[in-house]
């Protein structure tokens, strides 16, 4: 698992990330992200909505058992309206897939993203075009 160095989503997906999370403050967005991965790449092309998430002041949360198989699911994305973009324990203890995206207050742009891999180690984040993502 420590192969995985970059994450790549499409500008478009991370606005509407963005906007998400925008709409949601002071709560918290929650999201999965759907994707690929090859040569070390994680190639976010989808958003899943969970429809059980529990959207609350300062706590977004899920059941993994709940989902549906699905190993298309690379990872998840929130919203920490705090503006602070490292992940929490909670968020580490209860990460699901490989990679963890967190969006931060103001949810202006990608200096508001950051990415871990499932053990909190920071990814790179590249901002590729649709077209790049293979996004349909
Ligand atoms: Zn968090």
């Amino acid at each position: 698992m420590k192969a995985v160095v970059t994450v790549s989503i499409p500008r478009d997906l991370l606005d509407t990330i963005l906007a998400g999370a925008k709409q949601l403050y002071p709560r918290e967005s929650f999201l999965f992200l759907r994707g690929k991965k090859s040569k070390g790449v994680i190639s976010v092309s989808d958003l899943i909505v969970a429809p059980f998430a529990v959207h609350g002041r300062g706590f977004a949360s899920f059941s993994p058992h709940m989902l549906p198989i699905d190993f298309s699911v690379v990872g998840t994305v929130h919203s920490h309206p705090s503006g602070n973009i490292k992940p929490s324990h909670v968020d580490l203890n209860y990460s699901f897939g490989r990679i963890l995206m967190i969006v931060g207050y103001p949810f202006a742009d990608e200096q508001c993203v950051a990415v871990y891999s499932s053990d909190g180690e920071k990814l790179t984040l590249q901002i590729t075009t649709n077209k790049e993502n293979g996004v349909r």
